[in-house]
């Protein structure tokens, strides 16, 4: 499915309620305004290294003013999780991973949630992706790979390596 297809998608009409399968989507938000080139890519990135389908709600979420740390100028994510996790209560189940996307600095949380995150598009795009794609390859099951490989924290590939691949398959 293309990003025309599914930008548009309501954020509440997506629902597989009592689906046995686990979920196979993952929700894209937006807490201000991102490129749409960038949010192209990251969309392409998911559906193609993932095969995960991906849905973009592109009406912003509102970003607390109380989460922003004024001596250090950077937005504390966990405050602004604190927020978002009673906004996606409902709907939690339906996804792998709901992923909120913004042009923020971050002061990144100690302990981060596994079903919900935010990334940062403020960095270089390669740095936004392979976030994305460590976290999403964690939450499939797969662990550090000493391969030339996305889930490598040593490596700059932004591909999954062909071991973790099948087991992504076999999982
Ligand atoms: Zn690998």
């Amino acid at each position: 499915m293309g990003l025309g297809d599914t930008l548009r998608e309501p954020y509440l009409g997506i629902s597989e309620k009592g689906s046995p399968e686990a979920p196979t989507k993952v929700l894209i938000s937006l807490l201000n305004t991102v490129d749409r080139e960038k949010l192209i890519r990251i969309n392409q990135f998911i559906n193609e290294e993932f095969k995960l389908q991906t849905f973009t709600k592109l009406e912003k979420e509102f970003l607390p003013i109380s989460a922003f740390d004024w001596k250090e100028l950077k937005y504390n994510e966990e405050l602004i999780l604190k927020r978002l996790d009673d906004r996606i209560a409902s709907i939690r189940d339906n996804f792998l991973a709901i992923i909120f996307i913004g042009e923020l600095n971050l002061i990144k949380p100690d302990n981060s949630r596994d079903y919900i995150y935010i990334v940062s598009t403020n960095t270089p795009e390669d740095n936004a992706l392979k976030e994305i794609g460590r976290k999403l390859g964690s939450k499939l099951g797969l662990s550090s790979c000493d391969h030339e490989c996305l889930m490598n924290p040593t490596s700059s590939s932004l591909t999954l390596c062909n071991s973790c691949k099948s087991k992504l398959k076999k999982g």
